[in-house]
């Protein structure tokens, strides 16, 4: 038994097959945890012999046990009131499969939501593809059933659809022009806008729509952080673009509400937040508690990929005079970088294209060069999904570069990005193997919620089976094994939140954040580890989630 020598303990797990994620591979059958870190791990005879009058014992009935799950890239301050308040219609959480579907849910929210007010609804990217009506919704099969209310619905971040009344609240009508970068689709034959929306020709109806408040805003982070102990997460790293959330989170943990650990990546180009805000007020990554604390920044190089804005040297197969979108040109770029990383803040780079992988390349390797600095753990995110040529792999190692890939993309609408990048550009799509022969450090972060759900059961389970969403076993000989894969949201986890010695395995010393499973996913068939059971989530000691 190991243990520290301490009062009686606050919990202990006992009867489990506990798999510590430790160097040595060890499992245990029992831990305790006092002041939410584990202090003693062991046989169950042994811990149970540790127990007081007051220390609760939780019978594991020889469930698998594993340390908390971390997902490194979210965007759950931002989308978690949407998750609460709107009306779900996407294929990729619910059986929306076709328009009447999706109206079914509206005019259900509509029966108890007084006549005239705003339904809000949210489908998922590209779902006209897999609609069984191959098409989005148009204004009259909404108005068909919703005569009274005013319907939105957005599908992804590129198009919302609105009904009659919707479009009339907005001024919407033929004869409005499109505005600049966005498009009113209009009926060929009558020249009346058919309800769809493209682009910032969206932001006519938002402005209209009604908004969430700041009262939401906090009870929608809740719902979100509950959402991920559902599925074994206990620590998330949230991209955040204004004070807002940061308040709320300062807030809710303060009122004791946040029962899942965050770790916020302010943005700082394109965002409320500055750069020189931070740096001016001399935050360095780390500041906070075990709770909450300041993981590094954020900036994005390119755009998205599902509108065909991540950038790219060659131009998108179905659209030859497109290359994507650079947001940040390379000397702000450099700028921003090396002063953050001169200031001791990590840096987290959005780049999607492989101009912009380079770009990021250029930018550290010049920070790095001007100012060298041992551990600074600076990240691309979304590299390591493509285009991981040998030369960009050895960059990435020479000056210590995390990669942040997203399989999630992949086991979602991979056949889409097929489509629109092009067989060629992918023929190494998400290589772990490769990355991690070479020697390129890797966590997984998903991009979620709001296209798809925080669940690092289902990445791992898409990292190991390589069995994506839309039916291919894509690129099987990048393949890792179950133990790298968990690796990717627990102990690489760990460190790329600069918390290895706090978290990513289950050891004496560490805090106590556990999940348990009703399987072992070392012992079933890879592809069923996304449809794996959580029946209990613990942060810092204490039962979060109970299934
Ligand atoms: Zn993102």
């Amino acid at each position: 038994m190991k243990s520290r020598h301490l009062p009686h303990p606050d919990l202990v797990l006992f009867n489990g097959k506990i798999r510590t994620f430790a160097a040595d591979g060890s499992t245990c059958e029992a831990l305790a945890c006092a002041g939410g870190r584990i202090v003693a791990t062991g046989t169950s005879d042994d811990i149970r012999r540790l127990a007081g009058p007051d220390t609760q014992s939780v019978d594991l009935k020889g469930r698998t046990t594993i340390p908390g799950l971390t997902d490194t890239h979210v965007h759950l301050s931002e989308k978690g009131t949407a998750e609460m308040e709107l009306v779900d219609c996407r294929d990729f959480y619910t059986g929306v499969h076709s328009i009447s579907d999706i109206v079914e849910r509206l005019a259900r929210r509509a029966a108890e939501s007084p006549k005239g007010s705003w339904i809000v609804a949210h489908g998922s990217p590209m779902q006209d593809f897999r609609l069984q009506d191959k098409r989005f919704p148009n204004s009259h099969d909404l108005d068909r059933a919703l005569p009274d209310h005013l319907v939105s619905v957005s599908f992804g971040a590129h198009i919302t659809i609105g009904n009659t009344l919707a479009l009339a609240a907005a001024k919407i009508t033929r004869d409005t022009p499109d505005p600049a970068g966005g498009h009113i689709t209009r009926d060929p034959q009558t020249g009346e806008p058919t309800g769809e929306l493209h682009e910032r020709a969206q932001l006519i109806l938002k402005k209209v729509a009604p908004d969430f408040n700041y009262l939401q805003l906090k009870d929608g982070i809740v719902f979100a952080l509950n959402q991920c102990l559902e599925r074994g997460v206990t620590t998330v790293h949230d991209i955040v673009r204004y004070a807002e959330p940061v308040r709320a989170y300062q807030e809710l943990y303060k009122e004791g509400r946040m029962h899942a650990r965050v770790s916020i990546l302010p943005r700082v180009i394109e965002s409320m937040i500055e750069s020189k805000s931070l740096i001016e007020l001399g935050l360095i990554t780390g500041f906070g508690n075990d709770w909450l604390r300041i993981g590094g920044v954020k900036m994005s190089i390119d755009g998205g990929i599902t509108g065909r804005n991540a950038c790219f040297y060659d131009p998108y197969e179905d659209d030859e005079h497109n290359h994507g979108i650079i947001r940040i040109q390379q000397d702000e770029l450099d700028e921003t970088v090396r002063k953050c990383h001169e200031a001791g803040l990590r840096c987290c780079v959005h780049a999607i294209g492989d101009r912009a992988f380079d770009m990021a390349l250029d930018a550290y390797e010049n920070a790095v060069q001007k100012s060298p600095r041992k551990d600074h753990r600076h990240r691309i995110e979304h590299m390591g999904n493509w285009l991981s040529t040998q030369e960009r792999m050895d960059r990435m190692v020479r000056s210590g570069i995390i990669a942040i890939p997203n399989i999630a993309i992949g086991y979602y609408v991979g056949d889409a990005i097929l489509d629109c990048v092009g067989e060629k550009r992918l023929t190494k799509a998400f290589p772990f193997r490769t990355l991690l022969k070479n020697g390129v450090i890797i966590a997984g972060g998903s991009d979620s919620p709001g296209y798809w759900p925080v669940d690092p059961l289902r990445d791992i389970a898409a990292c190991v089976s390589r069995k994506m969403r839309w039916g291919d076993v894509w690129v099987p000989e990048e393949r890792i094994s179950v133990s790298e894969a968990f690796a990717m949201h627990t102990t690489t986890a760990a460190y790329v939140g600069f918390e290895e010695n706090d978290k990513g395995t289950l050891e004496v010393g560490k805090l106590a954040d556990i999940a348990v499973l009703a399987e072992d996913p070392f012992e079933i068939q890879p592809e069923r580890i996304k449809d794996l059971k959580v029946e209990m989530t613990l942060v810092g000691g204490e039962v979060k989630y109970q299934a």
